[in-house]
C-alpha cells in the first residue's frame, strides 16, 4: 500500500517523543482506520519530525490521520468517478498548484495563529518528500500542478486542505443523488473546509466530515 511504503521509508532521527504521542493521539477515534494502521502512522511520523516542537508535530500527525480517513473515504466510490467522468481531462482540477497549504488569501489573513503556520510549512516538507518517493519511476505532467504525475497525484497523506476537499459539482451532484439526499451535510462540510481561509489548526479538517462520511461510506467498505 503506497501510504504505509512511504511512512516506511521515513527518516527516524528520534523516537523519544513516540509514547507520548500514541498515549494522546491513538485514542482521538478514526473510525476509517485500523487500530494497527493508527499506530503505525502515529510512531513513524513521530520519529520522523522534530521532537522538540510538540503541538504542530501532534497537530501535522492528528492532520495525516485526518487525510487519510478522507482518502479512503475517497477510494470507496467518488475517485472512480472522477477517473471515468471528469469533464476537464486530462488535469481536472488539478490545473493549478493547489498543494499549497496557505495560498495568499491564507496568507494575507493577520489572523494567523503561528501553530497553522508552522504546520503549513511542516507539511509542505513532507509533501515534497512523498511526491519524490511516491513520484519514483512516474512521468510527472509538467504542466498543471508541479506534484502531478502523468496518472494522477502523487500526494496521498499530506495533501493541503484544499486538495483534500475538492469536489467538482458533477461529482458532488452525484454523491447526492446515490445517497437519496442523504449526503448533504456531508458535503457542505466538505465544501466549507475546502474553502476557508488556513488560519488557525482548525480551519484544516472537519469533525463532521469524519462523523457524516461514516454514516456515507462505512456500511460499504472495510477499514484501511
Ligand atoms: S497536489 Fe495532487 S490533488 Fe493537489 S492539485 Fe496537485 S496533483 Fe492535484
Amino acid at each position: 500500500m503506497p501510504i504505509d511504503n512511504w511512512l516506511g521509508a521515513l527518516p527516524q532521527p528520534d523516537h523519544s517523543a513516540t509514547d507520548s504521542d500514541l498515549l494522546c493521539l491513538a485514542e482521538c477515534g478514526s473510525p476509517f482506520l485500523t487500530d494497527a494502521c493508527v499506530s503505525n502512522q502515529i510512531e513513524r511520523l513521530s520519529g520522523h519530525l522534530d521532537a522538540r516542537h510538540k503541538e504542530v508535530r501532534r497537530q501535522v500527525i492528528a492532520y495525516s490521520l485526518y487525510t487519510r480517513q478522507v482518502d479512503a473515504m475517497l477510494q470507496s466510490g467518488p475517485r472512480a468517478f472522477c477517473g471515468g467522468r471528469c469533464p476537464t481531462p486530462p488535469a481536472g482540477c488539478c490545473n493549478y498548484n493547489h498543494y499549497v497549504v496557505m495560498n495568499i488569501t491564507d496568507v494575507m489573513n493577520s489572523q494567523n495563529s503561528p501553530t497553522a503556520l508552522h504546520m503549513a510549512h511542516t507539511i509542505g516538507l513532507l509533501q515534497q518528500q512523498q511526491s519524490g518517493h511516491n513520484g519514483a519511476g512516474r512521468t510527472m505532467s509538467l504542466r498543471y500542478c508541479s506534484l502531478l504525475a502523468e496518472d494522477g497525484c502523487t500526494l496521498r497523506l499530506v495533501k493541503s486542505p484544499r486538495c483534500a476537499h475538492y469536489m467538482y459539482d458533477a461529482l458532488k451532484q452525484s454523491i447526492l443523488e446515490e445517497s437519496a439526499g442523504a449526503a448533504k451535510l456531508f458535503l457542505a462540510a466538505i465544501k466549507r473546509v475546502e474553502s476557508s481561509t488556513i488560519s488557525s489548526p482548525d480551519s484544516f479538517a472537519s469533525q463532521t466530515v469524519i462523523d457524516e462520511g461514516a454514516l456515507l461510506f462505512l456500511p460499504h467498505q472495510g477499514q484501511a
